[in-house]
């Protein structure tokens, strides 16, 4: 047996709407994992005490749902909570991946838990942090914060104006003038170099290697993790990188560590780099990996590791859809 999970709003209390929304609602949840309606066992809901007119267990027996057990709860008042909401909880037979389903205003998380949501990720390079961060930032309609490009902007800068980065007082200088800023655009992050987007430019082999050099500093470190930290504190967001459980946001409630195999991340890398036109080899690319891996676990300060208490997810056999569920439905459980 599965529990599939699933919440959405109405705008108002009408019996339309809550026929509407309960029919949108499971109908999302029977397409989504692929439901045979003979399969489900039993559905239950519950809806916040402002929704009055309609029962939400009535409606899914007019749209159809009449061969399983049905049931309606209230939920008690929680100040600041989610307005108008109907959940749902619908068992089902089978042991396959469910697939939850949030729609409208139940999009974001419950505002009554916390007004800022920080959520970490971090893990070794192409361990899919990244992908899968800027989906459950879509999903939870909170921002992805790309840690890593703070690092490769200035490496890039030392790149750039042709710096020693090898040279301590160097790096040290250039950190100190550094005009670096975050800035969202469509809720894309864009990395502001001197004023100029260097978004793209900060993607290179090259500076992939030397922004993992520079981030041994420790100067550069706790200039990065006070940015860091700063955005973080003002807006909701997800955060991946290396030490965001461990060291940029310790008392983060949502810690996840993503893993994979060495060979995994570098044919993903190879893959992508390919399909841009690149022409790394599957060997140089494994290199890199491991040079990256090698310096990013030793460093003196602030190494990569997993959190004590992060959720560690090996990534090697799963879809990215997989490892977004995963998450999500962590931290839904948790609130
Ligand atoms: O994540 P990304 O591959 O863009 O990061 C580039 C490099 O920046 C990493 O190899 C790592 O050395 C460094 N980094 C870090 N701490 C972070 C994010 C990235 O040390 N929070």
């Amino acid at each position: 047996m599965k529990a599939i999970r699933g919440a959405t709003t109405v705008t108002a209390d009408t019996p339309q709407q809550i026929r509407e929304s309960v029919k949108e609602l499971l109908g999302a949840i029977v397409a989504k994992n692929k439901l045979d309606f003979d399969n489900i066992i039993c559905i239950m809901f519950s809806n916040t005490a402002d929704i009055k007119s309609y029962y939400p267990a009535k409606a899914a027996r007019e749209a159809g749902y009449s061969s399983c057990a049905l049931y309606s709860s209230l939920e008690p008042e929680i100040e600041g909570a989610l307005k108008l909401c109907i959940r749902v909880m619908v068992l089902v037979e089978g042991n396959a991946h469910p697939e939850h389903v949030y729609i409208n205003e139940a999009k974001s998380l419950r505002k009554d838990i916390t007004s800022i949501l920080n959520i970490a990720v971090d893990g070794p390079a192409g361990s899919g942090k990244s992908t899968v961060s800027k989906l459950v930032a879509e999903r939870l309609g909170i921002l992805y914060l790309d840690t890593g490009a703070m690092y490769r902007a200035l490496a890039y800068k030392c790149v750039k104006d042709n710096k020693d980065y090898g040279d301590k007082d160097v790096v040290k200088h250039i950190t100190n003038k550094l005009n670096l800023k975050i800035q969202y655009k469509d809720g894309k992050q864009v990395t502001l170099l001197d004023g100029e987007d260097v978004s793209e430019f900060i993607r290179t082999p090259q500076v992939s290697l030397l922004a993992s050099y520079v981030s041994t500093y420790s100067f550069v470190r706790q200039k990065m993790v006070a940015l860091q930290r700063e955005i973080a504190q003002k807006t909701s967001c997800i955060l991946d990188g290396r030490d965001i459980g461990t060291n940029v946001l310790p008392g983060c409630k949502f810690k996840f560590y993503l893993t994979a195999s060495a060979e995994v991340r570098a044919t993903r890398r190879f893959e992508e780099d390919k399909a841009k036109g690149g022409r790394q080899t599957y060997e140089d690319v494994l290199y890199e990996i491991n040079e990256r891996d090698f310096q990013d676990k030793n460093r003196a300060v602030a190494p990569l590791k997993k959190a004590a208490d992060a959720v560690e997810i090996d990534t090697s056999d799963m879809s990215i859809e997989e490892v977004v569920q995963e998450i999500i439905t962590k931290i839904q459980e948790q609130i």
